[in-house]
């Protein structure tokens, strides 16, 4: 598809010095458990099949998760949460997601970041998330026949989508632009005559929040299986 081959180009994007240098350092240095492994240390794509109808916006991989196994939300406690709950929702074909290789299928479902290098203190500068932003745009076009529904972790992914949804111009972005919280919903008009897009805020399955308990695996479960439920999955 046209999406797997954008997949392929993003791999060899280097237009961010600080991060380049950081994905590569962070896979020369390693961290003990993982020191025979090669880390994959390079831009990672979205993950999951090009007419999925719900994209998962997350905010940037993490250093040793999907910089180390090359896939989005592999190889890390974030991961393990996510997948957890799709598969639970029937969106996945497996509960966990171990290595790039483990056979792990999202089903109608993809993964997506604004920022597909792994920053220093899961940390992007304004500069790479704008700097990254034509990917997205890209992503949303190429995506634009089959999604109707998103879930973003976050509020850096939520802050970096609605610039990034005006630029791809399917969908109409209310003014002022929404404020992100765990839960909130917001419906996007179309603006090219196909179908409205359903956006949802999730708390970010990052360790800092589902350690205290702040997002917990029901909570999770509620937004991704409603949104999916508005997708028609
Ligand atoms: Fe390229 Fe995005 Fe990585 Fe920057 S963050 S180097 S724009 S893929």
């Amino acid at each position: 598809s046209d999406l797997a081959a954008m997949d392929r180009v993003l791999c060899d994007c280097r237009a961010c010095p600080r991060l380049v240098a950081w994905r590569e350092e962070v896979g020369r240095v390693k961290r003990k458990a993982f020191a025979e492994q090669t880390y994959w240390s390079r831009p990672i794509p979205g993950f999951g099949p090009a007419d999925a109808r719900l994209l998962i916006v997350g905010l940037a991989p993490a250093a040793h998760g999907g910089n180390r196994t090359g896939r989005m939300f592999t190889g890390d406690r974030s991961g393990d949460i996510l997948v957890e709950a799709l598969h639970a929702l029937g969106l996945a074909n497996q509960p966990t997601s171990v290595s790039a290789t483990d056979g792990l299928e999202l089903l109608g479902v993809r993964f997506t970041a604004p920022v597909h290098c792994a920053p220093p203190d899961n940390k992007p500068t304004p500069e790479e998330r704008d700097t990254c932003r034509p990917w997205l745009v890209r992503e949303l076009e190429l995506m634009r026949p089959s999604v109707r529904a998103m879930v973003v972790l976050g509020a850096f992914g939520w802050q970096a989508l609605f610039p990034a949804i005006a630029a791809a111009g399917s969908w109409t972005v209310p003014k002022p632009r929404p404020v992100f919280g765990h839960g909130v919903r917001v419906e996007l008009a179309s603006a090219d005559g196909g179908a409205p897009l359903a956006i949802r805020g999730c708390y970010h399955v990052s360790q800092q929040n589902t350690f205290t308990g702040r997002l917990t695996p029901a909570m999770l479960r509620d937004v991704i299986g409603a949104a999916a439920a508005e997708a028609g999955l």
